[in-house]
Parts: C-alpha cells; sequence; structure tokens
C-alpha cells in the first residue's frame, strides 16, 4: 500500500485533529486560543501583529513587524506556542521569527508597548510619545466594583477602596492597598478609578503604574521638561499609583515622587497606591516616603480562600455566559490557588479549548489540557523550605545551612539539602549557592556528586532521602 506524498505529509501534519486544516487557518486557531489565554491587551500588543508565513518540516516561521514584538514574543510566548501548536496540530520543534522589513505592519503595537520595554529599547524601537494631556493609562473596562468578588481575604480592602470612590470628601489619605500577585489589587484601582469618573467626571483621575511614572520622569528630565511633568502631576484630583514597590531602590524618582505626593496631600487631593508588601515591609524606601505612605489606611488583601476562588470562577463563567461543570471549577478552584490570574487563565484555556477543539470538559480533560500550569503551579517549592525540612530532620541550625563549618554533622545535611534544591526546584546553582552562604557553584556540584555518591551505597541514607523529598514535595 502505497500512499502519496502529500497525503502522508498532510497526515503527518494534521496529526491527531484528523482534520487537515490549511495551516492558516491553524494559527487563527492558535491565535484565538491565545487571545483566550492572554487577555486583550497582551494579545493587541504582541500576538496580533505577527504574520504567519508557513509551517513546514517541524518549522513555523512567523514574522514580526518590529524588533521588538520579536524579542518579546521570542523570550516570553515561543514555547507556548510551539506546544499550542504541536498539541492541536502537528509536531513544532522550532520558531523561525523574523522582522518584516518590507510591507508596513497592519497593526502597530506600539501604542500598547508596556513602559519598562520601551524604556529599555527606546534606541532601537519608537514608543509613541504620550500626548501631553495622556498622563494616565487606560482603565481596563473589565476591572470595575460589579465584577469583583468580595470575600474575607478582600472585604477590607474593597470597602475602603469603595469609601475612597463613592465619597466626597478625602477619606483616607492615602489609601495603600497592598497583597501578593494577582490578588486584585489593579482590578479594584480601576475600580475607583470608573466609579469616580461615573460619579463625577469633573474630577481628573490619573492611574498609572510606578514604572511609568519613572518612565515619565526620566524622560521629562532628558527634553528638560520638568516644569510641564511637575505641573501635570499636581494638577490632578485622585491620583493612583500602582506597583510602588518599582521605585524602590530608585532615589531620584523616590524624590520626585515624594514631592508630588505631598503637594497633592497639602491640596487635599485623593491619593491611592499599590503595592505587593506594606510600607514597613518595602526595602530599599527611604525613610520619609516609607512613613507618609503609611499615614493613611493602610488595607491588606490576604491570599484566596476556595470559597472566593470559586465565586470569582462562577460569576466568570456567568459573566461569559459559558457552562462549565460545577466539579470542574472545584477542581481549579482547588488545584490553583496562588493568583486570581492564573485561575482566570486556566478558565480561559479550557473554555477555548472546549469551543475550538470541541472535547467536552471533565476533571480528567481538564486536567489533561492544564497539566503544564497544574505542574509548575505545584513545583514551586523554596530552597528555604527544603533547609527547613533537612534541619528539622538532622535537628541542626538554619545557620549551619550558611555557615563554613565542615563537621560531618552539619556538612552533609547542608549537602543533601543542596542535592534537594537542585533536583526539586528550577534553582540554577549559581542561586542554590547564594543561598548556602554564598557558596560557589563548583562547591554546590561538589556537594551534589558527594551525595549521589553515597546514594548509591548507602541504603539508609537513600532512603533518609527519599523520606525527605516526600515531605518536601507535599
Ligand atoms: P494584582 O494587581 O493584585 O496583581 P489584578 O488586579 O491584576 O492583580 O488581578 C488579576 C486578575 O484577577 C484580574 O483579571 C482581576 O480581574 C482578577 N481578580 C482578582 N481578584 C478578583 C476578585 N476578587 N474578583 C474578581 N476578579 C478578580
Ligand atoms: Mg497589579
Amino acid at each position: 500500500m502505497f500512499e502519496s506524498a502529500n497525503t502522508a505529509t498532510a497526515r503527518q501534519e494534521t496529526g491527531e485533529t484528523g482534520t487537515a486544516l490549511p495551516a492558516m487557518d491553524r494559527w487563527e486557531q492558535l491565535c484565538a486560543i491565545l487571545h483566550a489565554e492572554l487577555g486583550d491587551m497582551a494579545f493587541r500588543s504582541w500576538i496580533e501583529p505577527l504574520a504567519f508565513s508557513s509551517f513546514s518540516g517541524g518549522v513555523l516561521a512567523i514574522s514580526a513587524p518590529t524588533r521588538l514584538v520579536r524579542d518579546w514574543v521570542k523570550a516570553h510566548y515561543s514555547s507556548r506556542i510551539l506546544e499550542l501548536w504541536t498539541q492541536n496540530h502537528s509536531p513544532a520543534t522550532r520558531i523561525d521569527l523574523t522582522v518584516a522589513t518590507t510591507a508596513p505592519a497592519k497593526k502597530t503595537a506600539a501604542a500598547f508597548v508596556p513602559v519598562a520595554v520601551a524604556n529599555e529599547n527606546s534606541a532601537s524601537e519608537s514608543a509613541q510619545p504620550a500626548l501631553p494631556d495622556t498622563l494616565s493609562s487606560q482603565l481596563d473596562p473589565r476591572f470595575t466594583f460589579d465584577n469583583f468578588i468580595v470575600g474575607k481575604p478582600n472585604e477590607l480592602a474593597y470597602a475602603a477602596a469603595r469609601r475612597v470612590a463613592e465619597s466626597d470628601a478625602v477619606a483616607f489619605n492615602p489609601l495603600f492597598l497592598y497583597g501578593g500577585v494577582g490578588l486584585g489589587k489593579t482590578h479594584l484601582m480601576h475600580a475607583i478609578g470608573w466609579a469616580i469618573r461615573a460619579r463625577t467626571p469633573e474630577r481628573k483621575v490619573v492611574y498609572m503604574s510606578a514604572e511609568k511614572f519613572m518612565y515619565q520622569f526620566v524622560r521629562a528630565l532628558r527634553s528638560k521638561d520638568m516644569m510641564s511633568f511637575k505641573e501635570q502631576c499636581r494638577n490632578v484630583d485622585v491620583l493612583m499609583i500602582d506597583d510602588i514597590q518599582f521605585i524602590c531602590g530608585k532615589e531620584s524618582t523616590q524624590e520626585e515622587f515624594f514631592h508630588t505626593f505631598n503637594a497633592l496631600i497639602d491640596q487635599n487631593r485623593q491619593i491611592i497606591i499599590s503595592a505587593d508588601k506594606s510600607p514597613t515591609d518595602l526595602d530599599g524606601l527611604e525613610e520619609r516616603l516609607r512613613s507618609r505612605l503609611g499615614w493613611g489606611l493602610v488595607a491588606d488583601i490576604h491570599p484566596t480562600t476556595y470559597e472566593l476562588r470559586l465565586g470569582i470562577l462562577q460569576s466568570k463563567c456567568a459573566m461569559l455566559k459559558r457552562n462549565v461543570p460545577q466539579e470542574v471549577l472545584e477542581f481549579l478552584a482547588h488545584r490553583i490557588a496562588a493568583s486570581v490570574r492564573e485561575l482566570e487563565g486556566a478558565l480561559n484555556r479550557l473554555i477555548a479549548h472546549v469551543e475550538l477543539i470541541g472535547r467536552p470538559l471533565t476533571v480528567e480533560s481538564a486536567e489533561d489540557l492544564l497539566r503544564d500550569l497544574l505542574r509548575s503551579h505545584d513545583r514551586r517549592i523554596s530552597i528555604e523550605d527544603i533547609q527547613c525540612k533537612v534541619i528539622a530532620h538532622y535537628n541542626i541550625r538554619i545557620s549551619d545551612m550558611h555557615s563554613p563549618r565542615r563537621a560531618r554533622n552539619v556538612a552533609r545535611p547542608r549537602q543533601i539539602a543542596m542535592y534537594l534544591a537542585k533536583v526539586l526546584t528550577e534553582h540554577s546553582l549559581p542561586e542554590i549557592g547564594r543561598k548556602f552562604g554564598g557558596r560557589d557553584h563548583t562547591t554546590i556540584i561538589h556537594g551534589i556528586r558527594r551525595i549521589e555518591e553515597l546514594m548509591a551505597t548507602d541504603r539508609a541514607l537513600a532512603e533518609d532521602i527519599e523520606i525527605l523529598r516526600r515531605a518536601i514535595s507535599g
């Protein structure tokens, strides 16, 4: 039996799905999945501007309109693109990303270029200079109070945000919101912005990341335009600065921010700040700024609970008018606990797959579709976790992990901890070395080798390590 070369190629390229979609359609299908996974903003900035050229010999040829887009996609999305192509079509081993030199790009990403990136690349790529009156970043229409699910972990932050948004007199100044990544700080700030704009459109509301503040400040310095920058910053009714931890350690930016901050407080204008830590825990912050930041109300957002996560998933499904089986939602709420952003990403991915590929959703298929995400989520073991378990097991002190002492009773457990750090985390050898009192990576290699040798001959030690490994992996 012979089949023509064409049929064979087509079969090979379509993989298991069995439908021979033209490559262009497959690319569009993949884009739709990425759109759902990444959200509008990132999709429009980075994926939409790409042009698909061809797929052959396992190589996806794609062109980007600028070097910036090419580098960003290469660094952040290439492995996911390969994975999706392989999963839904046929094995793709490499992406050939080029910069289109001739054809003018239909859609430009410049308007969405994140500030830090634009900053780094400002020599080669032109980020559109902001118009004089566009100090504020756009507010995301999805981030409203209506779309925010309130539970125990975020009720204080939510109540404070509402109060600030709804009172005519300045309520707390500043309102300082803090909490871990993806727990809703940005969402609450945008919600405040929307609510104030709706209630009192004449008030000038400015929202921006601390990164953008710094970027604008540096640009003003460079173009000798400080006066107008100061004027703009001080001429607002409500100033919201997101992720203030970004300016920690950046002295001149802090200085400028401090003055802006004082000027606004003096005029009784509302300031809202967010950070990943409380003012007292932020490192690299000038003392006087730190104390001012704590003047008003400091509200923290705690890690989500299972109930809150389930509530968020249910409301999200209702919003998207999608039916996802309850047990799948429970599975997600149970397994993806770190951030709401990841939780939403997982749900979006499931929904996109159901729509595009048409597989029915069960807990098993969800587990399958989210395997990479669940694995990386489960795998987040820190070197500190490992050290803690090891010292408890051998009844030594944490300082023994860092000290230069070579006595066998501390040196051996230390090497065991190094070995476990290598096999259970993604950290590099130099990173591991730093966590063990700044040891050189060759010392770490030596320690790991030693343990591997011993495990081959010493049954008791091998068992000990296995027990530790299980205890650490949970
Ligand atoms: P942060 O700024 O704290 O890192 P975000 O505000 O960007 O987190 O939130 C990440 C994502 O999770 C956003 O899409 C946001 O809408 C969503 N989210 C977070 N908390 C909630 C909540 N309580 N209710 C609904 N959506 C939430
Ligand atoms: Mg944020």
